[in-house]
């Protein structure tokens, strides 16, 4: 798991999914992006806002993100 914290790594994941968290929890999407995750809301989250709200991360597995979030959402988008 890294914490992506540059558009560069946003666009250029090494992992299958992303972890996003913020005030009222934590979400998992798979890669390629779910429509839900976009540049606009990562530059607005992660750089404009400074990671104030919460962070992204790049996740090698949903067992990886249950170990640090146990109750991590599985996105309702790309989870079908
Ligand atoms: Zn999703």
């Amino acid at each position: 798991m890294i914490q992506i914290k540059t558009l560069n790594h946003f666009n250029n994941l090494e992992f299958p999914f992303i972890a996003i968290t913020d005030t009222t929890g934590q979400s998992i999407h798979k890669v390629p992006l779910c429509h839900t995750v976009t540049q606009d809301r990562f530059e607005e989250k992660v750089i404009l806002n400074h990671c104030k709200n919460g962070k992204y991360f790049d996740v090698q597995s949903i067992e990886e993100a249950k170990q640090r979030w146990p109750r991590i959402k599985l996105c309702p988008y790309c989870f079908i």
